[in-house]
């Protein structure tokens, strides 16, 4: 992707662990990568279409010098959320906060801490089958969403679907959703936890009523092995009350360990019934 680079921006700001640093401040210098298609800015010299470094230049010097953090990683991580949030053509950053007056009490250059971080795009199933199963999904959705972090950017229909291994008693609705996020796929199923919380979700046996299942389906191109998560969800192709909501809104995504396309998917379980 394009980059548009930013070397070695200084600010006087009052980060430390040391009380003497947090009181008297230093110098830090910033060097961030945006990472951003600048072909549209290229192609109209328009600066609309491109991220106003000057701009962005700025908002650096304010946040370095209003937050007060310990530690560089902690002002590195708040600040490239910031910047993540609040430039809609920024896609990823990469963020390098060197402290060049280090207390370290010898000789050095510069001591720095560089993160990358960006949007990802998550696909989650969602579903319910208790009570006002519309309201539980509808609140549901407004917690996720309720986090910055996370943007719903397409939804499917919510479709009407029997109960899937023999335990659950009444008639789903499930329907899927994409969402692009700053979150780690961890931080994103805790979330997605908290939300089925907040409607009284009870884990008593899997595949049991509920009254809202939230489900990590793909998360980027990312393959998760540990048992508390488990991406692409491995149910995906035996399961058309997920397909059949995701080929409306993803037809044409690829799982990441078969290679086939959402609809082929689709199309393959629908001719084995
Ligand atoms: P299934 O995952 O087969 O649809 P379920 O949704 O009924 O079953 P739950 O009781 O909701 O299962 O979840 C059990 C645990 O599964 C969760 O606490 C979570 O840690 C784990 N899990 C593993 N992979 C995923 C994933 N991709 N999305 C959501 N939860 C997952
Ligand atoms: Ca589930
Ligand atoms: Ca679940």
């Amino acid at each position: 992707m394009d980059k548009i680079r930013i070397q070695d921006l200084e600010v006087f700001a009052n980060h430390g662990v040391f009380p003497e640093e947090t009181a008297l401040g230093q110098k830090f210098l910033v060097s961030a990568e945006l990472y951003t298609d600048t072909r549209q800015a290229g192609k109209t010299d328009e600066l609309e279409y491109s991220i106003h470094y000057g701009l962005v230049c700025q908002e650096i010097t304010k946040y370095m010098k209003e937050h007060t953090s310990r530690l560089i990683e902690a002002a590195a991580e708040g600040l490239a959320r910031q910047l993540l949030l609040s430039w809609p053509l920024l896609k990823g950053i990469r963020l390098e906060i060197k402290k060049p007056w280090a207390p370290v009490g010898l000789p050095l250059k510069t001591v720095s801490v560089e993160i990358e971080r960006s949007w990802h795009r998550a696909y989650v199933a969602v579903g319910s089958n208790m009570g006002d199963r519309r309201a539980h999904i509808e609140n549901g959705l407004r917690v996720v969403e309720a986090d910055p972090a996370v943007r719903i950017v397409k939804r499917s229909e919510l479709l009407e679907t029997e109960p899937y291994g023999g335990v659950a008693e009444g008639a789903f609705l499930n329907g899927c959703l994409e969402l692009e996020t700053l979150l780690t796929p961890t931080e994103l199923l805790d979330l997605l936890h908290e939300a089925e919380n907040s409607e009284g979700r009870v884990r008593t046996v899997r595949w049991g009523s509920r009254t809202l299942d939230l489900d990590i389906l793909f998360y980027d191109d990312e393959i998760l092995d540990a048992p508390e998560l488990v991406v692409p969800h491995p149910e995906i192709e035996k399961r058309a009350f997920v397909l059949e909501p995701l080929a409306q809104i993803a037809p044409y995504k690829r799982h990441p360990v078969s290679g086939k396309r959402v609809f082929e998917l689709l199309c393959a379980l629908k001719g084995e019934e």
